[in-house]
């Protein structure tokens, strides 16, 4: 009977020695860079008693500033600076604690020469993938016994599917193809999540919107090494590189919720407390405190936990990741995730400091809104607003509201082509509209061929709505070979996979002979109207100019000094002959016009035909 108690005591004095043992497990930023604009770093240390050390770093040119403890002492946060001069090479955080060294090497690496920060201009043309969901080159990473979720099925719209980062390589060409500048894919960032219920539904995060660890590529897209080839690829085929961030939020398994550095790490609520998903209270000078702070600080859903921007760790952790990402993976712009949860002082920070290393970076978030003025709150404008945003662009919500409702609805007097001209009209609330990422849809709604009731005539009146409009144009994947869908009953309708993407597939669309006729009809259509974009400035950066619809026709002119595009939309089952003279203001000085989509000449302007249910766009020539 006394010998093993004795034993236990012995075992229980051995764990508390081993547990009061400090030791460093693990330093965010996991390495950083010399040469950076910025000298500052801040080193989330992690270790069991890692708070307990006392911190010195020696190594030319870098500066140990401040340690700092918080609440939970397996943490420290150490403030450095690092000086110009200071070369690559590893150097040594040691801690010590009495008689006890711990030593611990962090890499500072010189800087590669990857093009990275390039930002996007108007001159580009988006294209937004699921990479679970586009090509799987790779079936030995779809499932991993080691990881929350073991399992991948393609026989289920709610499992991962297998699609990885080696696969999207495989399709470059196509992209390229199709006339596409840009590659902007939902989060690539570890997501080692558990199944989540969603309405009674088992649901794996293939989605990528809950972080588990922001160094870490998910190893079932390929991990790191294969998002950094595939960036080189994307670079070397003249495109550039998007990545998608979520700073609103993290997945509930992220590695620092299971031992977080202090409470407020995470917004905290006596009860659970969802966002309200209602944005106003941010924006509304009259709304009410509560209300703010329910539409801020509430969680996205039970398993993706609302972050405390306002605490400076968290703030400068979500910032240095991004810089991070930025320059390991030579990312170019970002898409951010919930830009209206997010505190906007900070989003202002984290803005800054991106742009500050990077100054062509180009950030454009998720606000879904439903009108200008609020959509303006959330990019650089000219309203007098009591918070001004410092953001370089938006996803134009309000625009891709008016397309969708204009091509569902039909023509009327405050309908059809008037609800895009009136969405327009209210340009003068942004400090630059050219900025704004215009599109038809994404993986988090309805599928656009499925809005305009699959009639390929108002598919291809929106389609040339968004190549040749103001901003930046983004096409969600398969929208060029009619993937169609609402998303009920549920999300998993419009992010079905790329036919011929995967082992097995009956169909490759990939290639024209895999494509149905009405497909190819479509896939050229876009080709033909996004490659002319490509080579024609009047629609990057020319001005525009419309004019009021009038019995279902709706024309405007993108045009520079020297060139000018006429785009003309008959929503009526009727021919039209356009009025020309109406237009004059933009057509003096031109004789003649080519359409862009047929190569016909049209020889006379003062006789334009602009058949039933068709969009036009002209070229006019001298
Ligand atoms: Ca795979």
């Amino acid at each position: 009977m006394k010998k093993p108690f004795f034993l236990l005591i012995v075992l229980f004095c051995w764990r508390i020695a081993a547990a009061q043992t400090p030791q460093i497990q693990r330093v965010d930023p996991t390495n950083w860079w010399v040469g950076m604009k910025s000298p500052n770093l801040q080193l989330l240390v992690y270790g069991p008693n890692a708070g307990s050390l006392t911190y010195s770093i020696n190594y030319p040119g870098v500066k140990l500033v401040k340690s700092s403890k918080v609440e939970n002492k397996n943490y420290a946060f150490l403030d450095l600076t690092i000086a110009p001069t200071a070369k690559a090479g590893t150097l040594q955080i040691v801690g010590k604690s009495g008689s006890q060294t711990i030593t611990r090497a962090y890499q500072l690496k010189a800087r590669d020469n990857q093009p990275k920060g390039q930002g996007l201009t108007s001159a580009d043309f988006i294209y937004l993938l699921m990479p679970d969901r586009f090509s799987n080159a790779d079936p030995a990473n779809d499932k991993f016994a080691d990881l929350a979720d073991k399992e991948a099925d393609r026989n289920s719209p709610f499992l991962r599917h297998g699609g990885d980062l080696k696969g999207v390589g495989n399709h470059l060409d196509y992209l390229k193809e199709l006339g596409v500048t840009a590659l902007w894919m939902t989060p690539v960032i570890e997501n080692n999540q558990p199944q989540t219920n969603e309405g009674g539904v088992m649901r794996s995060a293939y989605h990528g919107y809950g972080f588990t660890d922001h160094y870490t590529v998910d190893k079932r897209l390929g991990g790191n090494e294969a998002y950094k080839e595939l960036n080189r690829k994307v670079h070397a085929t003249g495109m550039r590189v998007v990545q998608d961030a979520v700073y609103n939020h993290v997945g509930i398994n992220h590695w620092l919720l299971k031992d977080m550095p202090s409470k407020d790490w995470l917004h905290q609520w006596p009860n659970y407390t969802n966002t309200s998903y209602k944005y106003q209270p941010v924006t509304d000078p009259h709304s009410s405190a509560i209300d703010r702070k329910v539409t801020l600080d509430g969680w996205f859903v039970p398993f993706l936990p609302d972050l405390n921007q306002s605490n400076p760790y968290v703030a400068n952790y979500l910032i240095q990741s991004a810089i991070w990402n930025t320059e390991e993976f030579a990312v170019d712009a970002w898409r951010i995730d919930t830009y209206m949860y997010n505190d906007q002082p900070f989003m202002n920070r984290c803005n800054a400091a991106l742009q500050a290393e990077y100054p062509k970076m180009y950030t454009f978030g998720e606000s879904w809104v439903n009108n200008s003025v609020d959509q303006a709150y959330y990019t650089r404008n000219r309203i007098n607003f009591p918070f001004k945003s410092n953001q370089t662009g938006g996803l134009d919500f309000v625009l891709y509201s008016a397309i969708n409702a204009a091509l569902n609805e039909g023509e009327g007097w405050d309908s059809g082509a008037n609800r895009v001209q009136q969405a327009l009209a209210q340009d003068a609330v942004y400090e630059d509209p050219m900025k704004l990422v215009t599109f038809l849809d994404n993986h988090d709604t309805d599928r656009f061929l499925s809005v305009v009731k699959e009639d390929l005539n108002n598919y291809k009146m929106g389609l040339t709505w968004l190549l040749t409009t103001r901003g930046i144009p983004h096409l969600y994947y398969g929208t060029e070979i009619l993937m169609k869908n609402f998303k009920n009953p549920s999300d998993a309708e419009v992010r079905r996979d790329f036919p011929g993407g995967f082992e097995g597939d009956k169909e490759n669309k990939f290639t024209a002979a895999g494509r149905s006729k009405a497909e190819n009809d479509a896939f050229e259509f876009v080709k033909t109207l996004a490659n002319y974009r490509k080579n024609t400035p009047a629609l990057h950066s020319g001005k525009l100019m419309q004019y009021l619809p009038q019995n279902g026709t709706y024309v405007y002119f993108r045009y520079t000094d020297k060139a000018a595009v006429m785009v003309a939309t008959n929503q009526t089952d009727k021919p039209v002959g356009l009025d020309m003279a109406r237009f004059s203001e933009r057509t003096q000085g031109f004789t003649k016009a080519r359409n862009v989509l047929t190569g016909e000449v049209i020889t006379d302007l003062k006789l334009v035909q602009l058949p039933a249910k068709t969009a036009l766009v002209l070229e006019l020539q001298r």
